[in-house]
């Protein structure tokens, strides 16, 4: 069992979702692959600067309709090239009039509540993990969509929740179980026993990969950037900063907390507890 999680700079357009799928789908003919994404390339920052706007009783059909937009086109090319999305596009209309109602009424109430934050923010997950299995399917392939009412909350908060990983065992091996090779899941939020999402704090798809990772056991976590690896300092910062061929948890949130934003300490406790590797990829 393989996790695979891919960032948001790694889903920018239709060119990197493809590349993306090429490498799941190179990984699901040697084992099953468990797919986490985040939302596309900014689509949380549009969403939160929607809300803000809202708050302040701006106009935020301005983000709606970048969000709109940036969805519609992708959509657009994946049809041009023959990889029709239906299902996904039907999810994407339905989210954009949800969304707008919620926006009205939270510049009506001038408040945003944090479970409709957290509804809010949950989109562009919702969006870019429907889209890519959806575009698996399209290229032939054996891959399966489920919502993260597998990956429960331990918590009971709405912005930086934790994974009860014990209870994600089995609920995760069960979306396993089946003839399809590839699981696709949205990271950043799970779904709690309401039925509603709470996130994992902001570029929390890494710990939602690494939660699924603990839970099932995995031989190995591959989480894929926009960089080589793990370095000695931000490489796009540092000129001379090396790229670490190996480096144990302890030394990895050691640099995390001192400024290395590659992973974070958060993400890197699932695997440190159950004693499995994370590979960073780009
Ligand atoms: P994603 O959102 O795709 O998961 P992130 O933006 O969270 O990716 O993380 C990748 C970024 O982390 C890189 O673009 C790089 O600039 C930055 N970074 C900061 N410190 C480090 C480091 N020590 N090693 C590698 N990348 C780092
Ligand atoms: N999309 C979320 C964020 O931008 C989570 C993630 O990308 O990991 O924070
Ligand atoms: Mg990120």
């Amino acid at each position: 069992m393989l996790v695979q999680k891919f960032g948001g700079s790694s889903l920018a357009d239709l060119d990197s979702f493809l590349a993306a799928s090429e490498i799941i789908s190179k990984a699901a003919k040697k084992e099953k692959t468990v797919v986490v994404l985040s939302a596309m390339y900014g689509i949380t920052d549009l969403l939160e600067g929607a809300i803000s706007t809202a708050v302040e009783g701006g106009d935020f059909r301005a983000g709606l309709d970048a969000i709109n937009q940036a969805e519609k086109e992708i959509l657009d090319a994946a049809e041009k090239a023959g990889l029709d999305c239906p299902k996904t596009g039907t999810y994407s209309k339905i989210q954009h009039q949800r969304l707008a109602s919620r926006l009205e009424g939270i510049a009506l109430l001038e408040q945003c509540p944090v479970d409709v934050q957290a509804e809010i923010l949950s989109m562009g997950e919702g969006f870019s993990s429907r889209l890519m299995s959806e575009l698996l399917q399209a290229q032939g392939h054996d891959a399966l969509w489920s919502d993260t009412d597998v990956l429960p909350p331990a918590n009971d908060s709405y912005s930086d929740s934790l994974v009860d990983v014990e209870a994600a065992a089995p609920l995760l091996h069960q979306a396993c179980d089946g003839v399809h090779n590839i699981l696709v899941l949205p990271g950043f939020y799970g779904v709690n026993q309401q039925g509603k999402p709470q996130l994992m704090g902001r570029n929390g798809s890494d710990y939602s990969a690494t939660s699924a990772a603990a839970a099932l056991n995995a031989r190995s976590c591959e989480i894929w950037k926009d960089v080589d690896g793990f370095f000695t300092a931000d490489p796009r910062v540092v000129a001379s900063a090396r790229c670490l061929d190996e480096v144990s948890y302890e030394e990895a949130m050691e640099l995390s907390f001192f400024g290395a934003k590659v992973i974070s300490a958060k993400a890197l406790t699932p695997l440190m507890n159950a004693g499995i590797p994370c590979e960073i990829r780009n």
